[in-house]
């Protein structure tokens, strides 16, 4: 079959490849001019089933209204998006009620464990390196935060296989010596031992050049603008420099779906959610961090990605504006420098380059992956926080899906098509 995936991110370069190695004829088209441009750029790294828990928890709507107006906060609303939230944003609160976020959470745990099964697979089987590491993720706080709602959680994403273990301070320092100047702020960590890290930038230009090695044809620079649809069916795409025909169709294009899904008159179940980074060089740091540390006080995952430190971090609804704010900037600086006060950009003062990228959010808070409507068109969005943790395991079972396979995860889980009706 002839298949054209719209997004060369991390979901469209990974089902460029698992469609391809199922035999079809498979042409990707990105409006960048490399692979990786966008979300997938400067992410925060992390490959984290312990974090498979939906944003929309059953406490979001009083937090949301806590943090309303302050510039800080860690979740933010701007005022002037709520009128292109309202619909969305009712249904993100009505999905937070607690059997419901736990069902989510279930399916995002196994989807992100999968998804770290076929990334190991690929890694036995492809040259990729994307500074991956195993060794596990530590989560510390200066006070003492587990939530409610995660406490009821964990025992289940336990009996799924995310491992988890609080930590003294003693074991913390043994297993990360980077924080030794801070112990005595600590006051609870905890370790998940099972997950990893790695660039997912990079990882996106590797399997890039292996999808192109086995004949995937890449288009970049060509922004799709517009379609032509009959009945269920795409039958183009349409740039400014032409249309672009096949058998089938994988919207990846991530938060930009939105527009997809709503010129094939599909209400969009997704929305925009921007966060930051900032990645600076160790530089002559003699002691640097070996594992991630999410800094739970701040919500702030600091991650060492080869000679680079990279803080990520905030959530924001601000539609598609991913322009930097460098109050945000300034405050995960601040988050770093708490937690590595030796880390030499503190002296320096200067030597970090700063990022924003729109996480896609489903108001559901789970994936959505496979069939929209009842044609030829498939997606692989809306992953939110932990898109590059589910990238490989969702393309994997996309391409299960559209070839007729046998998925390893439950298809009706993940279906678009609970939110299309067709
Ligand atoms: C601050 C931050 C930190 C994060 N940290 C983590 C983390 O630690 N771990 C984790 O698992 N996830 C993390 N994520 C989420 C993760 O980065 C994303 O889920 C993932 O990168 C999404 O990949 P994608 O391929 O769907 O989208 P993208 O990478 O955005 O790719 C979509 C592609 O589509 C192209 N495109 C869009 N519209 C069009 C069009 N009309 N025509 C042509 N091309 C188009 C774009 O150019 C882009 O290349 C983080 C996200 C943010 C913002």
């Amino acid at each position: 079959m002839q298949i054209i995936v719209l997004g060369a991110g991390i979901n469209g370069v990974f089902a460029a490849y698992y469609l391809a190695a199922k035999g079809h004829s498979v042409r990707v088209i990105d409006r960048c001019s490399e692979v990786g441009q966008e979300t997938t750029f400067a992410n925060g790294g992390l490959l984290t089933p312990s974090l498979s828990a939906p944003w929309n928890a059953p406490s979001v709507g009083l937090k949301l209204f806590k943090y309303l107006g302050k510039n800080d906060a860690p979740l933010r609303l701007r005022l002037s998006v709520l009128p292109q939230l309202t619909g969305w944003g009712i249904q993100f609160l009505k999905n937070s009620r607690e059997s419901r976020f736990v069902e989510s959470a279930l399916r995002n745990t196994a989807l992100a464990l999968h998804s770290l099964s076929c990334l190991k697979a690929l890694r036995e089987k492809l040259p990729l390196d994307f500074k991956h590491h195993c060794g596990g993720v530590i989560k510390i706080s200066r006070h003492s935060t587990a939530s409610k709602e995660l406490d009821k959680l964990q025992g289940a994403m336990t009996d799924l296989g995310v491992e988890q273990r609080v930590l003294s301070v003693e074991e913390l320092l043994s297993i990360e010596p980077a924080l030794l100047p801070i112990r005595g702020a600590l006051k609870s960590a905890v370790f998940y031992p099972r997950d990893e890290f790695g660039d997912a930038c990079q990882c996106a230009r590797e399997v890039f050049a292996v999808a192109q090695r086995m004949g995937v044809e890449f288009i970049f620079d060509t922004e799709i603008t517009n379609l032509k649809q009959d009945k269920n069916d795409i039958r183009f795409l349409e740039g400014a420099k032409g249309a672009y025909e096949a058998d089938a169709y994988v919207i990846a294009n991530g938060s930009y779906s939105q527009a997809i899904f709503e010129k094939l008159k599909f209400p969009s179940p997704v929305r925009p959610v921007k966060g930051y980074s900032i990645s600076t060089p160790m530089g002559s740091w003699s002691a640097p961090p070996r594992l991630p540390v999410i800094d739970a006080d701040h919500l702030v995952v600091v991650t060492p990605l080869g000679s680079v430190i990279r803080a990520a971090g905030t959530a924001e609804f601000a539609g598609f504006d991913n322009t930097i704010d460098f109050n945000r900037i300034a405050h995960l600086k601040h988050v770093v420098a708490g937690l590595y006060p030796k880390l030499p950009v503190h002296r320096n003062g200067g030597d970090f380059s700063a990022w924003a990228g729109l996480r896609c959010v489903s108001n559901d808070g789970v994936a959505l992956i496979g069939q929209v409507g009842g044609g030829n068109v498939f997606t692989i969005t809306g992953q939110g926080h932990n898109g590059w943790t589910m990238a490989a395991g969702s393309a994997q079972h996309l391409a299960e899906i559209i070839t007729g396979g046998n998925p390893t995860l439950d298809p009706n889980h993940y279906a678009p098509n609970r939110f299309f009706r067709h």
